[in-house]
């Protein structure tokens, strides 16, 4: 019988999947378990993806894999089939996918050790750097890479140890036998002895140590102990009395250190349009029929009671759900309230926690030790054991599409895991995408709606001021920052002693930096946009490269001292604010603040407790928070999304003022909102006035049906970038033509080449190609051919930012 063969999951950008050898004796591993394999003159750790790859073709050398690390999938099964269809389907290397899933250091492979390998004695090296090497490790019997490195130097090593390894004249041993976990820690746990104990009697500290932990009744960490007074010394004295026992545990991260302790749940009784979707959704869920839903539920409607509500459904049936929320901000409330009904069987898995904390956060919603997993869109990957449920909120965001490698989208992924497990999926939103509005008219996903807030609340109350109307401040070029009625409004509503929220699409003093003798702008030296003008620290920054420089004092281009700041962000606003309304204490939510200590979440919580009376922020305070307390609500710039070069410019206008105002008369009293625009005619704009979803998607869809647009069109962008600007173009210009003249071309209209909105980032000069098709698989045959060619431009599938 041939020696079995594994096609591997490595985490590296290598395009597809590395097949190996199985060791003669061993036995094979299952799909999904991890193993030690050698990779060019690496080791790595791969995931099994397959036990039966398509044969090599003849004469080919497999490497062997070192040795098996899990006995039982570390992965499951379904996830791993999951991880390879959404490679295929988003041109992704499959590594990507299982770097974007996996956290690093439950992939850690541990350092390589070269040895000799079978074809050593009478290998003809074919450097004389690979006979250096194979020399010296024939001396040594074997040696790590830094021990070579120290006695040959680093150059072309890495390079003759491929050669050598791959020829079999060296092998790749590993040091390790146990595959990577998470961190664990030192607990301390008392073991029973009377306080007349010979080593306790006239030793109270001891003895108050003792009973201390003995009291607990569960394992204690030192630094917990310290906290309750217990020294070191103490304890490491009843330690050598045997009065205590040490164990290593894994490391428990503590999820209120991430999410705060304030309010815990607010049980309420379900309105009977949030009883009906529930028990829709708990049917489906019970069944274990794949089920996909739309919660078009208004802002405020109480869609989060009906997400809490699916999620206790999967539990009781032993199933786990997730949670994705299409920002991290979003997550701590959730948690909490998880927390409170859950105990502390939820996880929350995000990028802000430590690599040992994700690690093990993930080993806990592996084991099963969680029923609800929450966390922005990698969540969506959380390796429940058995999945009975995917929750998607806010499911209209465009962050649930990964702007960068691997460009996969949450939703999708969230789709092909619950087909894969039975599970139910819930899509939730006030503004869901024409694309899922379209779907769940035709039926691919079944509508549930929630048309009311509880109670007597009412959505509220909308004013549309036209800016072009108000007069502007001396100094503002004619641009204005608060219209008379908004402050009319604010004014009242800090009166009655309630919360306003105030929305600025912009961070930083001002968008830009002029000077008003030459017009020069500061514009990025890698980038084709304005610096923007900060003033905390002060700086010019470029918001897509993050290059900073120092604003000068005189203009560099003609030396006039008249550089003025043009135009508000939230530092300006800031200013204002406080100006107008010197006696309410206010808070400020953006990304520079998310970045600041304590982050978003603490933020939100001074806004939360009422410590702040005002929030003020970019599109982060418009998105998905609950505080009862806030009535009024002003969108000072509704018009700065519509001007984007894109096709959903329109649709982002609505969403962002639909749901900035959706977040406020949420509680008992009634709230008011004031969209400043200077285009109120605009019916992104009109539609959000009267919170009218389903015109706007009429209109919105109709729109996309004339100009051929998603849902009605599938769309694949590729980007061709150089540093040389001629270089981008041709390559564009020439895959364009490859294109046009193959048969996936006939299947497909092509928009461009034609430079990017942005057509200079970060040093590279971007032309775009855009391919339009009816079908999915003409999609997949231009992809499949763009990919292929030697030249390749990034592709991104169903694109979300076409900049
Ligand atoms: P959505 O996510 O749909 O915008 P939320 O789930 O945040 O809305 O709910 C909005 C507010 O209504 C919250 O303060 C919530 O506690 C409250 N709420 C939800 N359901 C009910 C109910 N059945 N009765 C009373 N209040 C409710
Ligand atoms: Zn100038
Ligand atoms: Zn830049």
């Amino acid at each position: 019988m041939p020696a079995g063969r594994v096609a591997l999951l490595v985490p590296s950008g290598f395009p597809g999947l590395p097949t190996y050898r199985l060791p003669e004796d061993a036995p094979p591993p299952p799909v999904g378990a991890r193993v030690a394999a050698p990779f060019g003159s690496r080791l790595l750790t791969g995931v099994v993806a397959s036990l039966d790859p398509p044969p090599l073709p003849e004469g080919t050398e497999e490497r062997e894999i070192l040795s098996a690390l899990d006995e039982v999938p570390f992965l499951p099964e379904p996830l791993v089939r999951v991880l390879l269809r959404a490679s295929g389907y988003y041109f992704a290397p499959p590594g990507e996918l299982l770097r974007s899933a996996v956290p690093a250091r439950l992939l850690a492979a541990g350092e390589a050790v070269y040895a000799p390998g079978p074809a050593a004695v009478g290998h003809a090296p074919k450097e004389a750097r690979d006979g250096e090497v194979l020399r010296l490790l024939l001396a040594l019997g074997e040696a790590r890479l830094d021990a070579l490195a120290a006695r040959l130097g680093r150059s072309g090593l890495a390079a003759a140890l491929r050669r050598l390894v791959g020829s079999g004249a060296v092998r790749i041993r590993s040091e390790r036998s146990a595959p990577a976990s998470a961190p664990s820690e030192r607990v301390w746990i008392a073991r029973p002895a009377s306080s007349g104990h010979p080593a306790l009697s006239g030793r109270p500290k001891r003895r108050a140590a003792h009973a201390h932990l003995a009291a607990l009744g569960r394992p204690a960490t030192a630094s917990e102990l310290r906290a309750a007074g217990v020294s070191r010394a103490v304890l490491a004295a009843l330690h050598a009395d045997g009065l205590v026992t040490a164990v290593d545990q894994e490391k428990k991260v503590d999820l209120r250190r991430h999410v705060g302790t304030s309010s815990g749940d607010r049980r309420v009784v379900p309105t009977a349009a949030q009883a009906e979707a529930i028990a829709v959704i708990s049917r489906s869920v019970a069944a274990g029929s794949e089920g996909s839903f739309l919660l078009d539920g208004i802002t405020g409607s109480g869609k989060t009671e009906v997400y809490l509500a699916a999620l206790e459904a999967a539990r009781s049936t032993g199933r786990q759900g997730l949670l994705l929320v299409p920002e991290i901000a979003l997550a701590p409330a959730l948690v909490r309230r998880l927390l409170a009904r859950f105990g502390e069987r939820v996880s929350l898995l995000h990028s802000g926690l430590s690599d040992g904390e994700r690690a093990a956060e993930w080993e806990r919603a592996r084991r099963g030790e969680v029923d609800a997993v929450v966390g922005p869109r990698s969540a969506v990957f959380a390796p429940v054991p058995r999945l009975g449920l995917v929750v998607v909120d806010e499911c209209h965001e465009a962050s649930y599409k990964q702007a960068e490698a691997p460009r996969y989208d949450a939703r999708d992924v969230a789709r092909a895991r619950a087909r894969e497990e039975q599970a139910t999926l819930v899509l939730g939103s006030a503004t869901p995408s024409v694309e899922q509005t379209l779907a769940a008219s035709e039926g691919r996903l079944r509508r549930l709606t929630l048309p009311a807030r509880p109670g007597t609340r009412r959505a509220a109350a909308v004013e549309v001021v036209d800016i072009r109307k108000e007069p502007a401040r001396e100094g503002d070029h004619g641009r204005v920052l608060f219209a008379g009625r908004t402050v009319e409004i604010l004014r009242a509503c800090f009166e009655r002693e309630e919360q306003a929220i105030l929305l600025l699409n912009r961070r930083g003093f001002s968008p830009s930096l002029l000077c008003r003798a030459c017009g020069e702008d500061f514009r990025c030296g890698n980038c084709s946009v304005a610096r923007t003008y900060h003033r905390r620290p002060e700086r010019l920054l470029c918001h897509y490269c993050g290059d900073a420089i120092r604003p000068p004092a005189r203009c560099p281009a003609c030396a006039s001292g008249a550089l003025m700041p043009v135009g508000f962000g939230t530092e300006r606003l800031a200013e204002r604010f406080a100006e107008a309304f010197p006696d309410v204490p206010f808070a400020v939510l953006d990304r520079d603040a998310a970045a600041r200590r304590g982050g978003a979440a603490g933020v939100l919580l001074d806004f939360e407790s009422g410590k702040a009376r005002a929030l003020l922020g970019t599109q982060m305070v418009a998105k998905g928070h609950d505080f009862p307390n806030a009535t009024a609500l002003a969108v000072l710039d509704a018009d700065a999304l519509l001007s984007f070069p894109d096709f959903r410019a329109a649709e982002r206008t609505f969403q962002l003022v639909t749901q900035a105002a959706g977040r406020v008369g949420r509680g008992e009293k009634p709230g008011l909102v004031v969209v400043q625009t200077a285009r109120p005619e605009h019916e992104a704009i009109r539609a959000a006035a009267r919170q009218d979803h389903a015109a706007f998607a009429e209109a919105e869809l109709r729109f996309r049906r004339a100009f051929r647009y998603p849902p009605y069109a599938h769309l694949l962008l590729a980007l061709f970038a150089d540093a040389e600007r001629p270089k981008a173009e041709a390559a564009a210009r020439s895959a364009a033509a490859a294109l046009a003249a193959s048969a996936a071309g006939a299947r497909v209209r092509l928009l461009g080449p034609a430079p990017a909105p942005i057509d200079r980032l970060k040093g590279q000069w971007r032309f775009h190609l855009l391919v339009k098709a009816d079908r999915r698989e003409a999609i997949s045959e231009a992809g499949e051919l763009l990919a292929a060619l030697p030249e390749a431009p990034r592709l991104d599938v169903e694109p979300q930012s076409l900049l």
